[in-house]
């Protein structure tokens, strides 16, 4: 089987965009070092259906952009390519890592591909998105199986890409000689060591319920976001017990006390 050709890279650091730098050896990359901050959570975000809510169209463009990169890729008709693209997320959780597998392709190029559209007309969030993230106690990290150009430009025009301590992409899910993006647990545990802090510390914001459900066997706490425009958050059989907290947008963790700020 194919490995990833992705050199091992770190997250990503947005307050100093376009550097990509290891974290320094041996002691955590913690923001906060008086007692409160160290006992503030530390936020996982994800970033589709969680920070802005993909109804308004960018799923579609998304999943023309894949389909247009693995015709190329591949040599296949419209029909094989969206069959097949649609198959390996199903399978592996991301179109990507099925295409490494089976057939050997650039990741860069195809991740570039397909996500090569201007995000603006397309991407729309909550009011005071930025404000609240900022009055939320706490570090915050995005999570998401997207790729890293995508999810600056996402949070470039929402203005918040300055909220974010690190930014963890698709690039930044291979580890241990393998690709893990979310729902792995062992991707919530890299993370954790990465950004130096205890699972209990921890709570992952999605809206996809697989993901949430790898969060708490790494024993991180839950929250999901759910939007009515997503496909990925449906409970069929009420709320499972790895969701600690049910919020409709990232406002709604303000007025939340418990039981997540009780660390
Ligand atoms: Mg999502």
């Amino acid at each position: 089987m194919p490995r990833l050709r992705f050199p091992q890279h770190p997250p990503v650091r947005s307050r100093r965009a376009g550097v990509h730098r290891p974290l320094a050896g041996g002691a955590p990359a913690l923001a906060g070092s008086t007692p409160k901050a160290q006992q503030s959570p530390v936020w996982l975000f994800d970033l589709d259906n969680t920070l802005h809510d993909t109804s308004h169209k960018i799923f579609r463009e998304i999943n023309l952009g894949m389909t247009a990169s693995v015709m190329e890729s591949l040599n296949l008709d419209e029909a094989a390519a969206s069959e097949l693209r649609t198959r390996y997320y199903r399978r592996y959780g991301a179109t990507l890592l099925g295409l490494v597998r089976h057939h050997n392709i650039d990741p860069h190029a195809f991740l570039q591909r397909s996500h090569a559209f201007d995000v603006a007309p397309l991407v729309k969030a909550e009011r005071g998105l930025r404000d609240k993230l900022n009055r939320l106690p706490g570090r915050k990290v995005l999570v998401t199986n997207a790729p890293l150009h995508y999810a600056r430009a996402v949070l470039k025009h929402l203005g918040i890409l300055r909220c974010f301590d690190h930014l963890w992409g698709i690039e930044q899910m291979q580890f241990l000689g393998r690709f893990r993006p979310k729902p792995s647990v062992a991707l919530m545990r890299h993370i954790l060591a990465h950004e130096g802090v205890h699972p209990r510390r921890a709570v992952l914001v999605e809206d996809t319920v697989e993901n949430l459900r790898g969060a708490r066997k790494a024993g991180l706490r839950t929250v999901h976001v759910f939007h009515p425009g997503s496909s990925f958050g449906r409970f069929k059989h009420g709320r499972p017990d790895f969701v600690d907290l049910r919020v409709n947008c990232v406002g709604d963790l303000l007025l939340q006390k418990r039981p997540l700020r009780s660390v």
